[in-house]
């Protein structure tokens, strides 16, 4: 069967591509839905634009409408069966989302705000793009802001700037150049599309420009037919209709009166009542019966919540809300599959899990570090990747999730303050919701949550919690932390006999510091008291290194009536006191302000104060 499913696949029978919007922002990508969904619908013609589950459906005889003025010119055939807009612009994790290793999205339109030029995000979802491999057309949308713009309603693009003044032609030029000047500099050669010559239309990494008005409708004919062109010309061989199943869960959405269902974007193959549909969870994966197949119905005003159409099966690409038991934990971003008459079950199961498992196998495998949460797997499998390679010293991680944050996350991470890793219960969430009750017991827990919508910024804060923290610990460890040195007093220059002592020293060996308890080993480790300052030709400093004569001050809270002359003299050497405690603090933090020798000093101190 398998066989006759591929021969089946050919360039006369297409599927629907799947486009999304990205981009920065407020460039205007949900305006530009907008106006694409409603633009031109024909007096008269309503129908040919069909409301799906996470998308909207385009049939192509909207397209041929939609294209019509620019066709008389351009004299493309369209033999796409219509397309298929998703319904969530600019959505970092939906672009992510995947299909069968490849991106889940055929074509892209990117908007960027002619106004404004690339933006950070714009030059995010740029890469993202290439990286992917997926197509796309740049949208220079607000082009209506342009100076003394005439609105030139629904018209293609190069119709309305006929229509402009000198003056306003030239701020377009100017803006539109420094966007192709921006782009150049990430790398993409772009151009008015009406401009490409034939060589830059079949070279795969040349870019068209698109200027619109998504408030105006200018240039949005331009852009559907530029994607019908790209979807036909450079990736019709993936585009053609397969019969197997392809399919990719989108949402996983709780509906009244339906329970938990799944929505699920069909790319390829069939989806119908009935069939036994394998979903991939954190748990592992879930059989489950497929109890009903909804799409919203076709007209706007007759729809009441709840009331959906039901189909008994559905054909690829669409999207989908999929009724069945057992769906709560279904993973956003994985593969549904079903299991026919000559699968192995087993098989199945494994392929479905096959993502989340190779993600789980990247795990710190000590199990400490921090929790990671996503709207999706795709967004997930993004931000794995970049903690692993784009954050130095790597940001450990202990453990995944996708969806909302609750309770019971904040609960398997906070375990990290018990293992003694505080600064790693933490969770990275990413365009993901947080339960309240979870917010709450994340206070109680000692539990920090950081949310981003961008990946760069959850990497920001985590790398600024993790400075403080590092220079927060070292100010306690400084206190605790002794540095390790041998001192002889001076007998000629003792200024001040008690409280405070006041000498000059000779450091033997090792590095004297301002806040080092000193004792006499000789007479049965004698606490002198700790150096409250040091001075060398009448200048405070923090140490004293080997060699060095200075003066310094001791004073002892304890017993301010030790006195120099009674208890000790100078022919006792004064020791810094260590402990255990003391040397693991200084290895912790200050490996790098100690020399090897100074090390060996520490070594013998150990000897010296019998510490194990
Ligand atoms: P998104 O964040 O990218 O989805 O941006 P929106 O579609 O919400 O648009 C952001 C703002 O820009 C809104 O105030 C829109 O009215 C405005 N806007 C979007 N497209 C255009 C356009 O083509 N021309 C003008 N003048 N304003 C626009």
């Amino acid at each position: 069967q398998e066989r006759a499913n591929l021969a089946a696949r050919s360039p006369d029978n297409l599927r629907c591509p799947i486009v999304v919007i990205m981009g920065h922002v407020d460039t205007g990508k949900t305006k530009l839905l907008d106006k694409i969904r409603k633009t031109n619908v024909q007096e008269g013609e309503a129908g040919g634009i069909t409301q799906q589950i996470g998308a909207t459906f385009f049939e192509k005889k909207t397209l041929e409408a939609q294209t019509a003025k620019l066709n008389q010119t351009e004299q493309f055939d369209i033999k796409i069966p219509g397309m298929l807009v998703i319904d969530t612009p600019g959505h970092e994790s939906f672009s992510n989302l995947r299909s069968r290793g490849s991106s889940l999205c055929d074509v892209a339109i990117l908007v960027v705000d002619l106004m404004h030029g690339l933006e950070q995000q714009t030059i995010e979802s740029l890469n993202m793009l290439r990286q992917k491999k997926v197509p796309f057309v740049v949208a220079l949308n607000k082009v209506d802001r342009c100076y003394a713009w005439k609105t030139c309603k629904d018209t293609p693009i190069r119709d309305a700037l006929k229509e402009q003044e000198a003056g306003t032609i030239s701020e377009f030029r100017n803006r539109a150049l420094d966007a192709k000047v921006q782009l150049q500099e990430q790398g993409v050669n772009s151009n008015l599309y009406w401009e490409m010559g034939d060589d830059d239309w079949s070279n795969s990494d040349f870019i068209p420009l698109v200027p619109t008005s998504a408030i105006t409708g200018e240039g949005v004919q331009d852009v559907l037919m530029l994607l019908c062109q790209m979807a036909q010309r450079k990736i019709w061989k993936h585009i053609m209709w397969c019969a197997n199943l392809e399919a990719t869960v989108l949402e996983v959405k709780a509906i009244d009166g339906l329970g938990m269902t799944v929505d699920v974007l069909v790319v390829n193959g069939y989806l119908r009542e009935g069939d036994k549909a394998v979903f991939c969870t954190l748990d592992g994966p879930i059989i489950t019966e497929i109890r009903g197949l909804l799409t919203p119905p076709p007209s706007r005003e007759m729809r009441v919540k709840s009331d959906y159409l039901h189909h008994k099966e559905v054909k690829g690409a669409l999207g989908v809300k999929v009724i069945g038991n057992g769906l709560e934990k279904v993973m956003a971003g994985t593969p549904v599959m079903v299991v026919g008459p000559n699968d192995e079950e087993e098989d199945i199961k494994a392929e479905v899990m096959s993502d989340l498992t190779n993600l789980q196998s990247k795990l710190s495998t000590d199990r400490v570090g921090v929790l990671v949460q996503a709207s999706t797997l795709g967004a997930l499998e993004a931000l794995l990747q970049f903690l692993r390679e784009e954050t130095q010293p790597p940001i450990p991680v202990s453990a995944i999730g996708i969806g909302t944050i609750h309770k019971r996350d904040v609960t398997k991470i906070s375990i990290m303050n018990e293992k003694g890793h505080p600064e790693y219960a933490t969770i990275l969430a990413f365009d993901v919701d947080i339960e309240r009750e979870a917010r709450e017991h994340a206070q109680e827990m000692g539990v920090r949550i950081m949310t981003a919508e961008i990946i760069y910024h959850l990497f920001d804060q985590f790398t600024r919690f993790m400075d403080e923290l590092t220079t927060k610990r070292r100010e306690e460890a400084t206190a605790i932390a002794v540095f390790p040195s041998i001192i002889k007093i001076l007998p000629q220059h003792v200024f001040n006999q008690k409280d405070p002592i006041i000498v000059g020293v000779e450091v033997l060996e090792g590095i004297l510091k301002v806040g080092t308890p000193l004792c006499v080993p000789a007479l049965g480790g004698l606490h002198v008291g700790k150096v409250t300052s040091i001075e060398s030709n009448g200048r405070e400093q923090q140490t004293a290194k080997k060699g060095a004569s200075v003066a310094i001050k001791i004073t002892n809270e304890s017993n301010p009536n030790i006195t120099y002359g009674r208890q000790f003299d100078a022919s006792h050497s004064l020791y810094s006191t260590l402990t255990r405690e003391s040397i693991n603090a200084l290895k912790a933090n200050f490996k790098d302000a100690l020399e090897n020798e100074d090390w060996r000093l520490v070594i013998k101190l150990k000897k010296v104060f019998n510490i194990i």
